[in-house]
């Protein structure tokens, strides 16, 4: 961290400063030229905030060199981490990986007629929402523990693993007992106590980007995972809200490629709820391939026309089943299959 000093400072606003730090274990580098005063603070900065140092009077300015977030950095760990699920599919690995499913699990023979057409074509991470964070509490809220259940019973008929978003760490339980992969939704992503509470998880969990969360943010809410002891996260970007409103959302293809520059954790993209629209995801998905990212994440539905939740962004099974095929191609030129 680098500290400049206002030209009108103190020796005593300085040396208060330097003192503070000292007794939080820092050490002070000082390359104070005739005209500016200038410092570097030596240590883990991690645990500085930037505004803590900014509240000391005669501060005129405060530069982060270090990223804030630790062990979800790429100098923390170099090689990326690679997750692998109980059916053998692994994530973040040589091999891109599909998950599919409707939004919300809504029968027992919905999912099963799109389990089975998944497994098919080679789909082996089924999604399916249970507990629904929808914006209206007039809407379908999904089946609660019962819509867990038959996602369990279904992936096991095809050796499929299972992911589904939890609404708060009182499911806690239910959830280890059901799912694979455990997914924070959007709207939790800065819920820190849910964040902590999965941190003691043995499951994977993905973790999607907030609506508006900045990248440092998504990665910071990483770090509450890995630091309360999970190694096990994959990050989702699933589009953020800009002042657009033809698309639900503006998928954030950069962030992609800025997490994996910044991080060793994998990421996958949601095209269905970064555009909204079910004509946008195959060239979303192509796209978000192309740049690297480690899979993704597509809703799709026997009869869109009348889901219970986001059947505009949900891909009818025949049309999935071409996109596939699609994707196959674009994964096999990026060097990683799609599986
Ligand atoms: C979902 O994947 O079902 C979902 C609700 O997504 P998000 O949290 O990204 O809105
Ligand atoms: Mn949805």
């Amino acid at each position: 961290m680098i500290v400049k000093m206002k030209q009108q400072a103190t020796k005593t606003d300085y040396d208060k400063l330097v003192q503070a730090l000292n007794q939080r274990g820092y050490t002070i580098k000082d390359v104070s030229s005739e005209t500016v005063k200038i410092f570097g603070v030596i240590g883990d900065t991690a645990a500085l905030d930037v505004n803590d140092v900014k509240a000391f009077n005669g501060v005129e300015q405060v530069i982060r060199i270090q990223t804030p977030f630790k062990q979800a950095s790429r100098t923390f760990k170099e090689d990326n981490t690679i997750i692998t699920l109980h059916n053998g599919v692994t994530i973040g690995g040589d091999a891109s990986v599909m998950i599919a499913g409707p939004c919300s699990v809504e029968s027992a023979d919905q999912l099963s007629i799109i389990a089975e057409n998944l497994s098919r074509n080679g789909i082996r991470v089924l999604r399916g929402g249970a507990y629904k964070p929808r914006t209206s509490p007039y809407t379908f809220q999904g089946l609660g523990e019962e819509g867990l259940r038959l996602l369990r019973a279904v992936a096991d008929r095809y050796r499929m693993a299972v992911i589904s978003e939890i609404p708060s760490s009182e499911q806690l339980d239910v959830f280890e007992k059901y799912v694979d992969i455990i997914q924070i939704g959007a709207r939790n992503m800065q819920n820190f106590q849910l964040l902590k509470a999965l941190g003691q998880s043995t499951k994977p969990i993905m973790l999607k980007r907030g609506l508006s969360a900045t990248i440092e943010e998504w990665l910071m809410s990483a770090e509450y995972l890995l630091s309360s002891g999970n190694p096990q996260v994959i990050l989702c970007e699933r589009g953020i809200r800009t002042f657009e409103t033809y698309t639900r959302n503006t998928l954030d293809l950069s962030a992609v490629l800025a997490v994996k520059e910044l991080s060793h954790l994998p990421v996958i993209v949601d095209p269905s709820h970064a555009s909204g629209r079910w004509s946008m995801i195959e060239p979303l998905s192509k796209a978000a391939l192309s740049v690297g990212a480690d899979g993704l994440m597509v809703e799709v539905h026997n009869d869109p026309e009348n889901a219970l939740s986001d059947g505009a962004q949900s891909l009818k099974l025949p049309r999935f089943e071409t996109m596939i095929h699609q994707l196959k191609d674009v994964a096999k030129t990026m060097g990683r299959p799609l599986k």
